[in-house]
């Protein structure tokens, strides 16, 4: 008889969406029912602010007038510049990407030592970068239209409507998310007291 292959422990659930569809709220709702969060946005922040690995490089590469007083990454005007030059953007992710990767190892690394039996990666760009599907035992996209996407995204930040759109324009589309995942979580028309009954459902398909 075949042996059954043991589960990896602790288990990787990769969670990704488009801007504002809620994969930061799921993100906190599964952490609430006892998974271990990592979380590739604040990975990415810690390496561009003051004192961060990627600054020296980026400093290099770009010069100083895209790093501000405080020594960390000037984010509106290099944002500025990536998004209307291919090359800077390609330049930037060189450096940062791997970085990103380097802390997101090690936060998984402390938490698998902390005795944790589901780490969720929250990774905004996990359909875009090759990198993540072998590291993941799952892939949860939370998914919603785009409308509502853009109404969430403008309620938080003030973005007008098209900015909102370009952003979501530059990312993957829904139906290549949805080809990623394993778990669609359909996070529209919904309360946050029933997304919250959908994460602790996944939360117990994954063993917490
Ligand atoms: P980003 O990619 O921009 O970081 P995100 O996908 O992580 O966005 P969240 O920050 O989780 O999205 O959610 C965006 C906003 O929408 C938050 O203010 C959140 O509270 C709200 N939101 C998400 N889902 C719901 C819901 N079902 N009902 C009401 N508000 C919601």
């Amino acid at each position: 008889m075949t042996a059954i292959p043991p589960r990896r422990t602790p288990l990787h659930l990769g969670l990704t969406g488009g801007i504002g569809s809620g994969k930061s709220t799921v993100g906190q709702m599964l952490q609430h029912c006892g998974a271990a969060l990592v979380d590739a946005d604040a990975c990415s922040r810690a390496v561009t602010s003051a004192g961060g690995s990627a600054i020296a490089a980026i400093r290099q590469a770009f010069g100083d007038e895209f790093i501000d007083p405080s020594g960390a990454l000037d984010r509106g005007r290099m944002r500025e510049k990536a998004f209307g030059d291919a090359q800077a953007k390609a330049r930037l992710e060189r450096i940062v990407h791997p970085l990103v990767a380097d802390g997101i190892a090690q936060a998984t690394l402390a938490a698998t030592q902390a005795g944790h039996r589901l780490i969720v990666l929250d990774i905004p760009l996990l359909v875009e970068s090759p990198r993540w599907a072998p590291v993941l035992d799952a892939v949860v996209v939370v998914d919603c239209s785009e409308a509502t996407q853009i109404a969430r995204v403008q309620a938080r930040s003030g973005l007008d409507a098209a900015a909102a759109q370009a952003i979501i324009a530059a990312q993957a589309s829904r139906a290549q998310r949805r080809s990623a995942a394993d778990i669609v979580l359909f996070n529209d028309g919904i309360s946050l007291a029933e997304l919250r009954t959908h994460a602790g459902r996944i939360a117990t398909r994954f063993g917490l």
